[in-house]
């Protein structure tokens, strides 16, 4: 792991690279009381020919930043992000499985450790970055979800904190997820807190939907409003989905929309999109309105296109037109 401690007056302090260890932890910590946690998550690929490289550092550095920002902690330069990267995965290189599907899983961590029960911006900060190798997500093959409509709890108002990757963010979100399982559904789906009718996001990961009209196929996806998390695979697929010939479109969509589209067959697909899944397709969507099913309900072939491309930049089969690879070793 990857540690560089941050003190006020001094910035970021000499960083060390040691064996993945527990950390010890002052009781007192400024993050066990108030949370001041913001985090990332990001992916190395085995390429086809046998070196290694990440997707995007530079993205999840940025936002990084940007959560940082919003938790009123230091923002760590770029270049010391992707250096502290550059230098686990190198260490780790044996850990980075090369079977499709599989990756090395990198988790960048900042948290507050100064010593007060103050309530106000910690004074001294840890950077810690760990990974670990990562399985196939979906082990048999892609299979669709079900996703539960969630009412009752909102993830994130307009000027709260739901644009960062803010730990906080995660521990509210626990409580709608075990309702969507109680509801047999694998996700939840949360609408905006003004409205209650917008659909925002579905669990950990942005979401899509396929519509279709005389022979057009546009991926449409809500679009940022401030309480959503800007997903770097959600930018990507708006940047790819014009090269395999679909149209993107970013705007609100509302729940009465998705059913009644999905119910006319104008939306023929809907899916998910992140780093851990890349693609997930949603077969079925569950609320207080009953039970809509999304096209056939099984996913289908726009969401598996995306997913094959994305995957074929990110394993180094293809071309890779935007620049996203970064080439480690
Ligand atoms: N939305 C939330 C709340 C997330 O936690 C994530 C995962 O990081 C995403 C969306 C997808 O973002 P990305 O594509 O950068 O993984």
């Amino acid at each position: 792991m990857v540690l560089i401690p941050f003190r006020e007056g001094e910035g970021w302090l000499p960083g060390t690279l040691r064996p993945y260890s527990p950390i010890e932890i002052d009781p007192a910590a400024a993050v066990l009381h108030y949370g001041q946690s913001v985090f990332e998550g990001f992916k190395a690929f085995r390429q086809v020919t046998g070196d290694i490289a990440s997707f995007r550092p530079d993205a999840n550095a940025r936002r990084f930043q940007n959560s940082a920002k919003r938790l009123a902690m230091p923002e760590m330069p770029v270049d010391m992000f992707l250096q502290a990267a550059n230098l686990l995965i190198q260490q780790d290189r044996d850990w980075v499985p090369s079977i499709r599907g599989t990756s090395l899983y990198l988790r960048p961590l900042l948290i507050a450790t100064e010593c007060s029960l103050g309530v106000r911006p910690s004074r001294e900060y840890l950077f810690v970055l760990i990974a670990s190798p990562a399985g196939d997500y979906f082990q048999g093959g892609v299979k669709p979800v079900s996703v539960w409509v969630c009412d009752k709890y909102v993830r994130a108002a307009p000027g709260g904190t739901g644009e960062a990757k803010f730990g906080g963010n995660y521990a509210a979100s626990l409580i709608a997820q075990a309702e969507a399982a109680q509801r047999g559904c694998a996700q939840v789906v949360w609408l905006d807190a003004v409205h209650r009718n917008q659909v925002e996001e579905m669990g950990g990961m942005n979401i899509f939907f396929v519509l279709n009209s005389n022979g057009q196929t546009t991926l449409l996806t809500p679009k940022l409003s401030g309480s959503l998390l800007p997903g770097i695979t959600r930018e990507s697929l708006l940047l790819i989905g014009p090269k395999l010939g679909y149209a993107v479109e970013e705007r609100t969509i509302t729940l009465a929309e998705w059913i009644s589209s999905a119910k006319s067959g104008h939306m023929t697909e809907a899916f998910a999109c992140g780093t851990a899944a890349v693609i997930t397709p949603i077969g079925s969507m569950h609320g207080q309105h009953g039970e809509t099913l999304i096209g056939d309900g099984q996913g289908g072939p726009v969401a598996q296109t995306l997913r094959d491309y994305l995957l074929a930049i990110q394993y180094g089969e293809a071309p890779d037109p935007l620049g996203w690879m970064h080439r480690v070793c």
